[in-house]
């Protein structure tokens, strides 16, 4: 059990907080992406994370049964919710409800930084198959999102 207060040590950045990969899965397509896992309480059933995607980054497009509560920290980027995509800054809160296709992506010329909650006990994702794809970009604003 670690320690009651565990201090910043940097930006976003704590004591006894490892930085780790985002996701270790090969073959899950993702683009410089950082975790820490900040909260894993059994008892608060539900962990509390912080991700950051560096410039021109991005996260896994996926869906699952769980829904993401996410509260943006740093920089700005654009998010894909189900069928629409949203810009988003410091301290705008987004919501993933089940089953949405979502995706993070940072701006080309700033870091998206975000606290994300999530069920300690969750499905896996879901990576869209080459019919989800094709059914999401025949929504332009999806299309020029995918495309970066
Ligand atoms: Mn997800």
């Amino acid at each position: 059990m670690s320690e009651p207060v565990r201090p910043k040590t940097g930006n976003l950045r704590w004591r006894d907080v490892d930085v780790r990969a985002y996701k270790q899965e090969p073959d899950v397509p993702y683009r410089d992406v950082t975790r820490q896992v900040l909260f894993d309480d059994p008892a608060l059933a539900s962990q509390l994370r912080y991700f950051e995607v560096a410039p021109g980054g991005y996260t896994t497009l996926e869906r699952h049964e769980h829904a993401h509560a996410v509260v943006i920290q740093r920089g700005r980027g654009r998010v894909l919710v189900g069928e629409r995509v949203f810009e988003v800054r410091e301290h705008d809160l987004v919501h993933v409800p089940a089953l949405a296709w979502h995706q993070f992506r940072a701006a080309h010329d700033a870091p998206l930084g975000f606290l994300c909650m999530v069920n300690a006990t969750r499905d896996r994702p879901q990576l869209p198959t080459p019919d989800d794809l094709a059914r999401l970009c025949t929504l332009p604003a999806i299309a020029a999102f995918l495309g970066g």
